[in-house]
């Protein structure tokens, strides 16, 4: 799926320093077929585990959903040694090692969560050489006996996963992290690889000289997400908007759904339930065991939606996360993608969609304005700000402006609101001074400052009590703006403020003209608006709209008729074998695998041994109950 291209920057140092790539490929081959049940490497998985295995160094730029966990979880069980990953995502290590276990891989994890009983059973096996992979903490490696541990072991690889919490750029910043430089120096000869699906070009070159990996081998995946459908709506009822789009588009998915304060997760999942959605809140303010709790929920079972403060969904690798919904305005596009590109990590259609208004700006410039730091430190807030508020208003393609903000050139999509209902534009220039002007003639003739809501009426002509209070009625633009809605003139303040050609002020969301505002006050200047849309874009068919319903599941798409109830028969047995192991669903088989065995009903172990996602140790486990199951279902036809 992911088209990968390794970027000829910097120079490769290590051009294939292996004695025999044929027979390290070919074991990696191997490994990927009988371990993980799958037929080939996808992009540049293999190149990557080739040169890994062969001692390199490299640093991995690549989507969710690309496949980055392969490239080091098969070198580890290639080369002699334990493979050591070192992750910030302490509270999924326990899933993670479940899934390799599951897998038949002998993988453990070491954390802050464990006592010292399961610890030292850990090391204990660590040190017999008894694991093939070890999860581990980056405060870990600020410990001595930690190291100390380590250099008594046999280490095949480091893996740094989630290498950008190393960048101070960049949008996560874990101050644990800078300690992972520290590894190059203790174990030189052992190879290092660094992963993250988030990196413009300013993170991707913080994180290769922050761990030292300049010389590394640097391999950059297109960033694009395919299958994900980008959709940035006005937000008007954003409650009702969002239980739209769940009804008719994602009626039993699992999904996400961003907030940007704990009051409006609160009230989001509250309204969601009472709508017969199965929906969690998720923020910081809760106590750690109902966020465990809500959060195992959304993992092992099917369907359950979460409602977040972006606290929650980091490292989450749950395959079938049919949609992120935003209710409020991310921070930064950076953020606004990873966020995002939790949905459809299996490659299946998934839908992106945020509700975006004018108090989104007013409220995150007014955050800015108040935020602790240094001028520095504000203008990065501000200019991550205006990249995102470009992305909201842009009339092009939606994935076009990503991807060129990740720095890779591409063509319109498709498959995102803009390229399926193109945007008009408008020529707002008259509009822009009517509006720019109404906030200049209260400032010089009243000494006045109000936010949008006031300065719409005025423009409108409406005589509210605090127009006739204040006596705005007496200005000269008092009714000259009666040709626009209200919703329209609340689009033109708000393209005004993202385009830098008006600016809010202080703890009330007043206006106030920027040095740009003279210009279009002028007439020097042209204001081109996007127009907005009298409905919300819909899915296109690419979107895999399950259809509305209440029930808990929909017709799965692109699923034979005669199919759909063998899957069905096959993710109840799935979610009753999970509970009963106590791992999350997709340990057990991912969708795309059951949906392949409900469409090709394989009818001996062989069989089922050639369907994708499904390795000796699975088939070993599950095989002769799948068959069963599918024979009942045949018989019962
Ligand atoms: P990432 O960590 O990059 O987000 P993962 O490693 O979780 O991605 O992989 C995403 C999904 O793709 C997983 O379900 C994984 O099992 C699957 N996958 C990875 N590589 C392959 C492959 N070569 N063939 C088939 N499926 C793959
Ligand atoms: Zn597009």
């Amino acid at each position: 799926m992911a088209d990968l291209t390794e970027t000829a920057r910097p120079a490769d140092p290590f051009p294939s320093p292996s004695p025999t790539p044929d027979a390290a490929g070919s074991e990696a081959l191997g490994c990927l077929r009988r371990v993980f049940g799958y037929d080939a490497f996808r992009g540049d998985q293999e190149a990557i585990i080739e040169h890994v295995v062969a001692g390199g160094d490299a640093l991995v730029l690549m989507p969710t959903g690309g496949g980055k966990s392969l490239c080091y979880q098969i070198p580890a069980l290639v080369r002699p040694g334990v493979g050591v990953v070192v992750s910030p995502l302490i509270a999924l290590m326990q899933d993670q090692v479940d899934a390799l276990r599951a897998l038949g891989v002998r993988a453990g994890f070491l954390n802050s969560t464990q006592d010292a009983d399961e610890r030292r059973m850990v090391e204990a096996e660590f040190l017999a050489g008894e694991l093939d992979l070890l999860y581990l903490a980056p405060e870990r490696l600020r410990v001595e006996s930690s190291l100390r541990l380590l250099d008594r072991g046999k280490i095949s690889l480091f893996a740094i996963d989630e290498a950008h919490c190393v960048a101070q750029w960049g949008h996560d910043f874990r101050p644990d992290y800078l300690a992972l430089s520290a590894l190059h120096e203790r174990w030189p000869d052992v190879p290092r690889i660094a992963l993250t699906a988030t990196a413009t070009e300013a993170t991707h070159t913080e994180i290769a000289s922050r761990l030292k990996l300049q010389d590394a081998r640097h391999f950059v995946a297109s960033f694009d997400r395919p299958n994900i459908q980008y959709r940035i709506a006005p937000k008007n009822d954003p409650k009702k908007q969002l239980l739209e789009l769940l009804r008719t588009e994602h009626a039993g998915d699992a999904g996400v759904v961003y907030c940007l304060s704990r009051k409006s997760v609160e009230d989001t999942a509250h309204f969601l339930a009472q709508h017969g959605i199965d929906a969690l809140p998720y923020h910081a303010g809760l106590d750690a065991g109902t966020r465990a709790a809500n959060q195992a929920r959304f993992l092992r079972e099917d369907g359950v939606v979460v409602v977040a403060t972006i606290a929650f969904g980091m490292g989450i690798d749950k395959p079938d996360v049919r949609f992120v919904a935003h209710l409020d305005l991310p921070k930064s596009v950076e953020g606004y993608y990873q966020e995002t590109g939790r949905a459809g990590r299996d490659g299946l259609p998934s839908t992106a969609w945020l509700a975006y208004g004018l108090q989104d700006v007013v409220q995150q410039r007014k955050m800015i304005d108040g935020s602790e730091g240094d001028d520095a430190h504000r203008r990065r807030l501000a200019a991550h700000l205006d990249a995102m508020l470009a992305l909201c208003e842009t009339v092009e393609c939606r994935r076009v402006r990503l991807l060129a903000y990740f720095g890779q050139a591409s063509g319109p999509c498709g498959n995102c609101d803009t390229c399926l209902t193109p945007a008009e534009t408008w020529d707002g220039t008259v509009a822009s001074q009517k509006f720019l002007s109404a906030v200049y003639r209260l400032a010089r003739e009243r000494r006045q400052k109000f936010g949008a809501g006031q300065i719409i009426d005025i423009l409108l002509g409406k005589k509210t009590a605090k127009v006739v209070q204040h006596d705005h009625d007496g200005l000269t633009v008092f009714g000259i703006g009666t040709e626009l809605s209200v919703a329209q003139w609340r689009g033109v303040v708000r393209q005004l403020l993202a385009q830098g050609l008006l600016a809010v002020e202080g703890d009330y969301g007043t206006l106030v003209l920027t040095e740009a505002s003279g210009e279009v006050l002028g007439g020097r200047r042209e204001v081109r608006l996007r127009s907005e849309p009298e409905r919300p874009a819909r899915a296109s068919a690419k979107s895999g709209g399950s259809g509305s319903g209440s029930g808990k599941r929909a017709a799965p798409v692109d699923l034979p008729a005669e199919a759909v109830p063998v899957f069905e028969a096959l993710r109840a047995w799935r979610a009753a074998t999970a509970k009963e192991q106590g791992v999350p669903a997709y340990v057990i088989f991912h969708d795309a695998t059951l949906r392949e065995i409900a469409t090709a009903a394989p009818a001996s172990l062989d069989a089922l041994a050639g369907v994708s996602g499904v390795g000796e140790s699975k088939l070993a486990k599950h095989g002769e109950r799948i068959l069963e199951l599918l024979a009942e279902m045949r018989g019962e036809e």
